[in-house]
Parts: C-alpha cells; structure tokens; sequence
C-alpha cells in the first residue's frame, strides 16, 4: 500500500548502530511523521533499488522488480518483528522464525574472494546481477541474526518517544530515544504536562 510520501530530506539521521547494522537501518527504513502519515525509503521500486544500493547491498543498474521490493519490504516487517520480541525479552513467533531463516537461506551472504590487478587478492561483496534481492535480503537476514545471537542484542532498544517507531542500539544504559529530536519532544511534552493541569476525564 502506497504512502503517503514526504521529501527524502525529512528522514531524521540514522540511529545509533544502524551505520553498523543494515537490519537495524532496514527497520528504520520506514518513520511515521508528526501530524500523521509515514515516510517510507522503500516506497517504490526505484527508491528500494536506490536504498540497496547506498548500502552496498546491490549492484547499480540492477532496478529491483515490484515484487522483488514487496519482499524486501515484507523481510523489514518480520526483522522489526524479531526486534521487538527481543526488547520486550520474550520468543518471536514462529512465522518470524521462519521468514528470517527463508531470507537467510536464499543466497549465500558470504564476500566472495577476487583477484583485482591493482590490489591482489581482496575480499568483496558478491554483486551478482541476477538474483539481487536474494542477495541483499539474505545479507539482511544475516546481519539480524547476527546482532540479535550477540552481545549487542541487550542494547536493542526501542525509541520510546510517542508516534517514533525506531530501533537503536542503547550507548548508555538511560539512553530511552533514538535521537535528540525525539528526547526534545518528550521533555518538551512533559514540561508542557506540568504546566497544563490534566482535564477530568470524560466519560
Ligand atoms: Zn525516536
């Protein structure tokens, strides 16, 4: 389902961790924004193909297919799943289970090793052109799977600001927002709370 769609430049900075961690910028890739509605970097084919590519997750001049990009978009659902099954410290459903692990197996993840003739022999990300939301779905898969079997997974937090929906990696135990916007509207609300006296509530 389309959304509605807002200029790219009102995606907020990344949060903690997801320069380190796609899945966790793959969850992220979708924001709602104040007033209603939703952001989405993955709304068309074009823009999904564009945000794989930034990542180096896929070759350019590869465009992603319409169902290839509503897979990818279905993968980011099932990740943001796991995520919250993992914050909120209890076992993801099955069907989580089983669309990370069908994501993980498509593709072998794996850099593939390659002689380039001024560098010798390097490791690279393999960049088939076909198959490339195998690919990168497969990588996304891995990288989740990754973060959330390793230490890191109890830094996993999730933005608690109000209509915020972000994931981030905690750098400091009190850390609640996945950024300073997000802790500026909640002190922002709490102060006005303070002053405005709460309405009786109507029945
Ligand atoms: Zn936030």
């Amino acid at each position: 389902m389309p959304s509605p769609s807002t200029p790219h430049h009102e995606l907020p900075r990344p949060a903690p961790g997801a320069a380190e961690h796609p899945a966790l910028d793959l969850v992220n890739s979708v924001i709602l924004v104040p007033g209603g509605g939703t952001v989405d970097a993955l709304a068309t084919p074009e823009t999904a193909t564009a945000w794989l590519v930034e990542r180096d997750l896929a070759p350019s001049g590869a465009p992603l297919q319409e169902y290839c990009a509503s897979r990818l978009t279905g993968l980011r659902g099932q990740i943001r799943d796991l995520f919250r099954s993992v914050v909120a410290d209890e076992a993801p459903p099955a069907e989580v289970l089983e669309g990370v692990n069908t994501a993980l197996r498509l593709a072998p993840a794996t850099e593939v090793l390659r002689w380039e003739p001024d560098q010798g022999l390097v490791r690279v990300a393999a960049h088939p052109v076909t198959q490339v939301v195998e690919y990168a779905m497969s990588a996304l898969a891995a990288d989740a799977v990754g973060l959330v079997t390793s230490p890191e997974a109890t830094s996993l937090t999730a933005c608690t600001a109000r209509s915020c929906r972000r994931f981030f990696l905690r750098t400091h135990a009190r850390r609640h927002w996945c950024s300073t916007r997000c802790g500026n509207r909640v002190r922002a609300a709490r102060a006005y709370a303070r002053r405005v006296p709460a309405e009786p509530a109507i029945r």
